[in-house]
């Protein structure tokens, strides 16, 4: 019964049991492409034709991960496809597992590595599941947008209950093997290495009549029936706990429920139908065309930082100089993925500080499970803090992150060349003051360029890494190398003032500052932008960032593109740093920040500074409020584009997800531009430009407009 394909194999053991390998042969991963499903089709034939002369068959992968999940590459193709021809696409695969689980035979799945989204489904369509201990399985496809689509709604709640499969649909999380085995969606665990082995000994079991599949079979795919009050309040409790959750903006979570809701107590063949009816509708919303746009971003961005990084090794040690907010962070940061941090700060209470923040998150990590209280004196032992240069003198690349003031920095980094050896990179967080600048003051600029990290460091995934004029390729494959060590996302983009994300920002922020100066209430401003999506509101991101760090940055920007960034009359940023009320770090800002009695910081509107700009009420709908917000971001976005800040509309989309939390339904600033059509934004943006530059189309936007341009084919 021997057959070898690019993708699987299917061969017998001499007591007669199939083993189906999932082995691509093209690349280090096993998925369901189209290729992959015909193969399995190829394969379930013989196993049909073949079924009376064996005892069982094994579904394994001779891979790390079992299956990964279906072919991303392919969904967009797919949710395009006329509703009629996207449900017989999910139907066709459908009919595949479904003659899996009809085989006259028990079938095991050994599971080793990740079994996700339909790799997981079709473990699901065997009778019994067996995983390693290092397995994870998981339903991940709430993430763009969708939900299963190959069986996974129906058949995971008729397994584990339905609770805990909408649980595991909606929060589309990746669960380790012993939690799975808890839930009942694994039967066994296993030593890694065992799970076939494991998978054989099973099937000698049913084999010998001491287990019954059929009835295991059975029961898999019987409907459970409910009393209709408690089906309402089962059903009831789920939907509020994931209304909350997954908020407005991302309906497949409540889309999911609500499938299992009608399928739970259909058949089997109507619940299938139900799930391909409630897919469909899905994989035509933006949302979901958003969410996938953003997963194949992320794997060109991640492309592109490989292809910079081939020929360099990233460096074991670092020096970081400057321990406030990000210095301590990047310590942090770098000392959980096994860098070495020289810390150096001018100020002993800056270095306590540092550490002990530090010290605070691996205290989470423990509480959280993640990490053994030995893992974290280690970790912590590789932060070592110094108050002397000369501790720098051995560290192959240093990042530094003083306040943001060019001439601190620039005497700063000009010492600091003097001490490094001739091969080592300086790289400067600063957030906005340009490179070329800071380069004036080095021997060396073709070693020094931007490691632009972002706050909180430890949770943020964007470094944008920006080149100076004379920074040499080298230097920037140095620090895009160690991007990637430290678990970041690095775009490297060419110099500007505030270079991209920040350049994009400030105009924002400065859309705020307007809007209070016009009357209107900044908690306001706060609570419509986070409902529209954002992680929080401008105000709230002005205390994090630091009202100071936020003022020193508005001034390099208003020098640099005085038109549209500076402003006549002091505002309220002005008004808060003048009075030392400098966010978070200080207590107070916008916001006060306090500590509750279980040490928790809380907000609430700071009564003194802030709230007195509330002079008078400025009328304006939610609507307006998100208009006069975002379409100076969207403009300065554009501009970058047109001046090659960034070099694609693909690492300008990820920048601005990843930097700053762009609410990622809309898919990227880009791919919102698209979705509203640019002569509709056009039409927009000249609804506000009497307030100003800040809302106005350059002269080359509005031809390319004109033309009929898209960011996007
Ligand atoms: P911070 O005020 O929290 O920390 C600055 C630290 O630098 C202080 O501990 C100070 O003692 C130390 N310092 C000052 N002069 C020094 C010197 N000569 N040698 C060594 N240490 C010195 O500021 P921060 O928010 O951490 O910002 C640091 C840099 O990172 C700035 O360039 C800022 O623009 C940039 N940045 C900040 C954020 C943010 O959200 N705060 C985000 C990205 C980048």
């Amino acid at each position: 019964m021997n057959y070898q394909g690019q993708k699987l194999s299917l061969t017998q053991t001499s007591g007669n049991v199939a083993l189906l390998t999932f082995a691509a042969q093209d690349q280090a991963i096993n998925k369901f492409d189209q290729a992959t499903l015909q193969e399995l089709a190829h394969a379930l034939d013989l196993l049909e034709q073949q079924a009376s002369a064996l005892i069982g068959l094994v579904i394994q992968s001779d891979k790390q991960a079992f299956i990964v999940g279906a072919d991303i590459t392919e969904f967009l193709t797919w949710f395009g496809l006329p509703d009629e021809q996207l449900a017989d696409k999910l139907r066709d695969t459908h009919n595949l597992f479904q003659r899996l689980s009809n085989l006259p035979l028990p079938t095991v799945a050994a599971i080793n590595g990740l079994a996700l989204g339909g790799g997981f489904e079709l473990c699901l369509a065997a009778d019994f599941r067996v995983a390693t201990e290092s397995a994870q399985v998981g339903l991940p496809e709430v993430k763009l947008g969708i939900y299963p689509g190959w069986g996974g709604t129906v058949r995971l709640p008729r397994l584990i209950g339905v609770d805990n499969a909408c649980e595991w649909i909606c929060g589309g999380a990746q669960k380790k093997a012993l939690e799975a085995l808890r839930f009942g969606a694994v039967d066994a665990v296993v030593a890694d290495g065992m799970a076939t082995d494991s998978a054989l000994a099973l099937i000698a079991q049913c084999h010998a009549g001491q287990i019954d599949y059929q009835s295991r079979r059975q029961q898999n795919a019987a409907p459970i029936t409910f009393a209709p009050v408690e089906k309402l309040m089962v059903f009831e409790s789920v939907k509020s706990v994931v209304a909350a959750q997954a908020g407005r903006h991302y309906p497949a979570p409540m889309a999911a429920v609500k499938s299992i809701e009608r399928s739970i107590s259909q058949s089997f063949d109507e619940a299938i139908t139900t799930e391909i009816k409630g897919f469909i509708t899905l994989a035509k919303t933006d949302v979901a065309q958003a969410l996938v746009g953003i997963f194949l971003k992320d794997q060109q961005v991640k492309k592109v930082a490989r292809q910079i990084t081939k020929e360099v090794r990233a460096p074991n040690q670092i020096g970081v100089l400057g321990a406030g907010i990000m210095g301590g962070g990047i310590a942090y940061q770098g000392a959980s993925k096994g860098v070495r941090v020289v810390m150096k700060d001018i100020r002993q209470d800056a270095l306590d500080l540092g550490l002990s923040e530090a010290q605070k998150l691996l205290n989470q990590q423990i509480e959280r499970g993640r990490l053994t209280a030995p893992e974290a004196l280690a970790t912590m032992t590789q932060i070592q803090p110094s108050l002397s240069y000369e501790s720098l003198a051995d560290t192959p690349l240093v990042i530094e992150a003083v306040v943001e003031k060019a001439e601190v920095k620039a005497a700063v980094l000009a010492e600091l060349e003097t001490i490094v050896s001739s091969e080592s990179v300086i790289a400067t967080n600063t957030s906005t003051i340009p490179i070329d600048q800071l380069a004036a003051a080095l021997q060396h600029p073709e070693r020094f360029c931007g490691m632009h990290f972002f706050n909180p460091v430890q949770r943020m995934p964007l470094v944008e890494v920006i080149r100076g004029t004379k920074t040499s390729a080298e230097t920037i494959a140095k620090v895009v190398s160690l991007a990637q060590k430290l678990g970041k996302t690095p775009i490297v983009v060419n110099d500007c003032p505030g270079f991209f994300v920040n350049r994009v920002l400030f105009p924002y922020f400065q859309a705020f500052t307007q809007l209070v100066s016009d009357g209107a209430d900044f908690r306001h401003i706060d609570k419509v932008m986070k409902g529209y999506g954002w992680p929080m509101g401008p105000a709230e991101l002005l205390d994090t960032v630091g009202i100071d760090t936020a003022y020193h940055a508005a001034q390099t920007m208003a020098a640099s593109f005085p038109d549209r960034m500076s402003h006549d009359k002091t505002n309220v940023l002005d008004q808060l740093f003048m009075a030392g009320l400098f966010g978070k770090k200080t207590g107070h800002g916008f916001y006060q920040y306090q500590a509750d009695r279980k040490g928790k910081i809380q907000s609430n509107p700071d009564e003194g500074l802030a709230l007195s700009w509330m002079q008078e009420k400025l009328a304006l709908t939610d609507a307006q409020i998100i208009e006069r917000m975002m379409i100076p971001l969207c403009l300065e976005a554009w501009r970058c584009l047109d001046e090659v800040v960034i070099a694609s509309p693909t690492e300008g989309d990820m920048a601005l997800v990843y930097g700053l939390g762009f609410p990622p339904f809309q898919g990227g600033v880009f791919h919102y531009l698209d979705s509203v059509g640019a002569k509709n934004f056009a039409e927009l943006v000249s609804q506000y430009q009497d307030l100003g530059p800040l809302y106005q189309l350059t002269d080359g936007m509005r031809s390319r407009i004109d033309q009929g341009m898209t960011f996007y084919s």
